[in-house]
């Protein structure tokens, strides 16, 4: 595994747990990680979009869809 990828894997953990968390840009260290989620799989699955602010790094995960809120 390179540390790149092991920067990516720790960046969908934290961004996991809490989603409006700063992360650093896993390639270079450069800037901000811009999320953005896309309903899948009949909205029980997302698609997240990890994007750097800075030098355009992205990558892509498959995840389970957050919960709705509780009203
Ligand atoms: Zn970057």
């Amino acid at each position: 595994m390179t540390p790149e990828l092991k920067r990516w894997i720790d960046a969908l953990k934290t961004l996991a747990v809490d989603r409006e968390a700063r992360v650093r840009c896993p390639e270079r260290d450069d800037g901000w990680l811009t999320v953005i989620d896309v309903p899948c799989y009949g909205d029980t699955k997302i698609e997240r979009y990890m994007t750097c602010d800075s030098c355009g790094a992205r990558n892509v995960a498959l995840m389970a869809a957050p919960k709705p809120p509780k009203t």
